[in-house]
């Protein structure tokens, strides 16, 4: 298995990891590889599926040249400062340069117990294992920056949750896993060296162009606000928007008790754990700044002598997420709405459609994707009760008639607005049939969510929201 691995966080002093190992398992067996994902990678797909190869998904062989190493890193969970989280269950391998010429961090998640691992088992199983993969290779085909998902392997072992269920590894891809709860870790171990040296590494590796800390603070900010405002265009909740789940790349990570709406409303909330809202759909942008607040407080030990003076810098750095983030959130809703220049009066049209949408219980994807075709006005269909709608649709008609040709107008909002979108009802069927060792309908997920903008005959059923005994209402933590 050849991997031209080359590693730069493996030679950042000791305290940042714990080299070790993965476990070997008893039974590695392929569910996946991604080969588009490999082919960016550098790496041979048809050796990542030779046996050879999937004994290196499942940890059993290390490649040669990999650096194993299990990061460390603390976080806010749920607003509770946790002062050592670090990876429990997942393995560096190393990183790789892609044929982009962009650095990627490749690593095992599930690949066993590490010094990180508290009480953990270290382990994964095959439901967050396919949930992860579906929703971030989702995320990526509709243009959001995420992690990405190079393999899925089962491992032959039981894994107890609320049950025992099949254990599974996912080979994750990012930019790098590189956390707030990273910055967060060496700033309240009063570590400046270290947080010198993070710094210098993060800017070296995501944001070449950041002056320093503050500057940094200020490319995060943006970075974030961009994702946010994309999430929110998808009808995506991440469920656990933790400090250690926020990634300092700007990349959305850690699929939890993810999910995108069916229907849409504000309030709406995943995470099963999640009892006040904490991460409801609506407030992401705000706990997101709140994110951005650990990150900025975690760097003002390096930020100069003058303490208030870097307090007042870095708050007016994360103040930035306000502006950058309404206009990327209008612009986002303006494309979707099909309004290439967006003047005084389009923000206004989307919030007064997401507000009839949440009032008549609209599907948030097939509302758009409706509102995107021949006849607008059958996106009234997707409405429990399409009254607001229907008073709404003509300012949005009279609008959009504006900007020329309908052909054009469709094509556009064909191309912005997903026809298909991992909903929750699918992926639990997927993982259902995984149980029963049947991946046939993960594959078919996959390989349909591959092209989210054009659908297939055949792929139809795949676009319809969940009937009222398909419907999930909660995914869980049981990870
Ligand atoms: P997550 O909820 O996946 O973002 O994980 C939060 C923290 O718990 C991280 O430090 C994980 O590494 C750790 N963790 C989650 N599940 C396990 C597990 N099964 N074994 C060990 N550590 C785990
Ligand atoms: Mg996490």
């Amino acid at each position: 298995m050849q991997i031209a691995f080359d590693n730069s966080y493996a030679a950042l002093p000791d305290r940042f990891f714990a080299p070790l190992l993965p476990t070997p398992v008893k039974d590695p067996g392929l569910i996946a590889i991604n080969r588009d994902l490999a082919a960016l990678l550098g790496i041979d797909a048809d050796a990542l599926s030779t046996p050879e190869g999937i004994k290196m998904l499942a940890g059993n062989a290390p490649p040669e040249g990999a650096a194993p190493m299990a990061q460390a890193y603390a976080g806010h969970q749920f607003g509770n400062w946790v002062p050592q989280l670090g990876d429990g269950r997942a393995i560096l391998l190393g990183e790789v340069i892609d044929t982009n010429g962009q650095r990627r961090d490749i690593q095992l998640k599930g690949a066993g117990p590490t010094p990180f691992s508290r009480r953990g088992d270290g382990r994964n199983w095959i439901g967050p294992v396919m949930r992860e993969y579906l929703v971030s290779e989702a995320m990526h085909a509709m243009g959001v920056p995420t992690t990405r998902a190079l393999a899925a392997v089962t491992t032959g072992e039981r894994v107890q949750r609320e049950r025992a269920y099949p254990g599974a590894i996912l080979t994750r891809v990012a930019s790098s896993h590189i956390r707030t709860g990273t910055f967060q870790y060496f700033a309240a171990r009063d570590d400046k060296e270290a947080l010198t040296l993070l710094t210098q590494h993060v800017i070296d590796r995501h944001y070449p162009s950041a002056t320093g800390p503050l500057d940094l603070i200020r490319h995060v900010t943006a970075a974030q606000a961009r994702l946010i405002a994309k999430w929110m265009g998808l009808g995506f909740i991440h469920g656990v928007m933790n400090t250690d789940n926020m990634s300092i790349a700007g990349e959305t990570i850690d699929y939890g008790p993810c999910a995108f709406m069916d229907v849409y409303h504000p309030d709406q909330v995943f995470s099963s754990i999640d009892r006040h809202g904490r991460y409801a759909y609506r407030r992401q942008p705000e706990i997101t700044v709140w994110n951005l607040a650990q990150f900025a407080t975690s760097l003002l030990p390096i930020m100069g002598d003058n303490r208030d003076k870097a307090i007042a810098d870095a708050t007016e750095a994360i103040h930035e997420f306000a502006d950058i983030y309404a206009d990327a959130w209008e612009a986002e809703f303006a494309a979707k709405l099909g309004l290439t220049a967006p003047t005084e009066g389009d923000a206004a049209l989307a919030y007064d459609l997401l507000k009839t949408m949440a009032e008549g219980r609209a599907d948030f994807t097939r509302t758009f994707r409706a509102l995107s075709g021949p006849s607008p006005a059958d996106a009234a269909q997707e409405f429990a009760d399409a009254e607001g709608f229907a008073l709404w649709l003509p300012a949005w008609m009279n609008r959009v008639a504006k900007e020329g040709s309908e052909n054009d107008r469709m094509e556009r909002m064909f191309a912005k607005n997903p026809a298909l979108i991992p909903r929750n009802h699918r992926v639990e069927e997927a993982i259902s049939a995984g149980l029963n060792g049947d991946f046939a309908p993960f594959h078919r997920l996959n390989k349909a969510l591959a092209t989210p903008y054009d659908l297939a005959l055949e792929n139809a059923d795949l676009s319809l929201p969940p009937s009222p005994e398909e419907r999930v209402t909660q995914t869980f933590c049981g990870t």
